[in-house]
């Protein structure tokens, strides 16, 4: 078995697929893989477990894939569909216990504006979140696993991917909001065994890659397998599985991947 497993909590865009109020077949399908809750990837392996983002159906995520421990939690950025569950991270601070919180500093300093009432200190309720800033400033490990911060462009910010890496062998990418990859970043994930890119819809957008963007970035890394998340409600699970390349595919929620 693999030394690292990896759970797709969330692979929808911001606001969820369906969308409140849409009547569109994507929304109305039955197929459970059209159903996307805000994107959240869950990395567990013998030693250590994390989550990257803890979006608005965090909580709801992990009920559904019974997580009962977490080490620490890494951010990519500060959007609200990335970062509106922190407040569900109470039953992993149990026992007194602080949690690690990864971030750039820009994405630290937005949660400890938003959620001050947990980083300044006073609010020391019994049960309550601490954290425990841990600003990204190069590569780190939790546990015997090895995090590259992966810089990339998302609109007019600048966002954190991951590399995820064990014993020097670069096994997955992860890069949820973006719609520019800098040619540095490209060199990073050369090949890389595993890539999960944001891949919003089939027409462009300002912040997210498209579709056909995607796989021109999928084309350039190179990796064995690549994952499309991200996704918004005009992308059909099923249709797509059957328009996509070899060794591309929609991600779903739930989807556990050993790498
Ligand atoms: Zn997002
Ligand atoms: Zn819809
Ligand atoms: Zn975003």
């Amino acid at each position: 078995m693999a030394d690292l497993r990896i759970t797709f909590l969330g692979t929808g865009t911001s606001q969820g697929v369906p969308m409140i109020g849409c009547d569109c077949a994507v929304c109305q399908s039955s197929d459970p893989r059209d159903q996307r809750t805000r994107s959240s990837l869950l990395v567990t392996s013998p030693e250590y477990n994390f989550v990257i983002d803890t979006g608005p159906d965090f909580r709801a995520q992990c009920l559904r894939e019974k997580v009962r421990a977490l080490d620490a939690v890494v951010y990519t950025h500060s959007h609200t569909d990335h970062i509106m569950g922190f407040d569900d991270l109470r039953p992993f601070c149990h026992g007194g216990r602080s949690i690690p919180i990864y971030g750039s500093r820009a994405t630290l300093a937005d949660l400890e504006r938003v959620f001050d009432f947990a980083f300044n200190g006073e609010n020391r309720f019994p049960g309550y979140v601490l954290p425990e800033s841990q600003v990204i400033d190069g590569p780190f490990l939790l546990g015997k696993t090895e995090l590259t911060p992966l810089p990339v462009f998302h609109g007019r910010a600048e966002v954190n991917g991951y590399l995820l890496s064990r014993k020097g062998a670069p096994l997955l990418a992860y890069l949820s909001d973006c719609n520019i990859v800098p040619e540095a970043t490209l060199a990073r994930i050369a090949e890389v065994n595993t890539l999960v890119i944001d891949a919003l819809r089939r027409r462009p957008h300002p912040t997210h890659l498209s579709v056909d963007e995607a796989l021109a970035i999928s084309r350039t890394v190179r990796p064995d397998k690549t994952w499309f998340t991200h996704i918004c409600h005009e992308l059909s699970h099923a249709e797509m599985e059957t328009d996509l390349p070899d060794g591309v595919a929609m991600a779903y929620d739930g989807l556990h991947l050993e790498v």
